[in-house]
């Protein structure tokens, strides 16, 4: 369970604050003071919040599934506020960043930046951890099955931010952490594509409506031809 512990560790140096989500960014009805707007926007984030606690299916208490606490960390980092539909969220307990587990449930308690809200997210992990065959970093999902609470987008925007902080990182061993970490996100974002000949992604691979508009405004980003070059611009863990 070591490795469980060091990735957010490692994370902890950088706060989560610092990343960045276009989806929030464009999302026009965070940016209104108007009034008008303000209820709608409210109407937004109530609705915004009902998808999201029906997608993690909080409300009635049925975890997420989830293959490990890797991939728990970064959906945190991931996934905007479910209460005003911004962030970022930090963990309400700064000793158990990827929440506190008990069996196989992980419950992660957060609070946002943003709105100050507290929300909760419950996970249920497989019942045996992923291996670290390496001891370089955590395993996010040992099997070919694309994530179910991590979609493309969120994907393509963790290994962009993981991407750009290596660029900025002059010191090893912290800068080829990073880029290990975003060659992860990239092979997630690829295991939604499949084994057919499609450049792009199924609708499937999309939890959202931001997700969706984003792929609609921007479908090259999506290309798989343009993952696996970024793929293969970078390292894989050793062993
Ligand atoms: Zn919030």
């Amino acid at each position: 369970m070591m490795a469980v512990r060091t990735l957010p560790t490692r994370h902890r140096k950088k706060p989560t604050t610092t990343i960045p989500d276009p989806r929030i960014r464009t999302d026009p009805t965070h940016r209104s003071d108007r009034a008008t707007e303000v209820r709608e926007s409210t109407n937004d984030r109530r609705e915004n919040r009902r998808t999201r606690a029906s997608r993690a299916n909080t409300m009635d208490g049925t975890p997420l599934t989830a293959h490990s606490h890797a991939e728990i960390h970064l959906f945190c980092r991931a996934t905007p506020c479910p209460v005003c539909g911004r962030g970022p969220l930090e963990s309400q307990d700064p000793h158990e960043e990827c929440g506190q587990t008990v069996g196989h449930t992980a419950t992660v308690r957060v609070l946002c930046k943003a709105c100050r809200e507290p929300s909760e997210f419950s996970f249920r992990l497989p019942p045996d951890p992923p291996p670290d065959p390496a001891g370089e970093l955590e395993i996010i999902s040992p099997t070919e099955e694309p994530s179910r609470i991590i979609d493309v987008s969120q994907w393509i925007t963790l290994y962009a931010v993981l991407h750009e902080e290596s660029a900025r990182t002059s010191a090893q061993p912290r800068k080829r952490l990073l880029e290990l970490q975003a060659g992860q996100c990239l092979d997630e974002a690829l295991k939604f594509f499949g084994d057919e000949e499609n450049d792009l992604p199924p609708p499937s691979a999309f939890f959202d409506d931001s997700a969706r508009n984003r792929f609609r405004n921007q479908p090259q980003e999506f290309s798989r031809q343009r993952l696996i070059n970024f793929r293969a611009a970078l390292p894989k863990p050793l062993g």
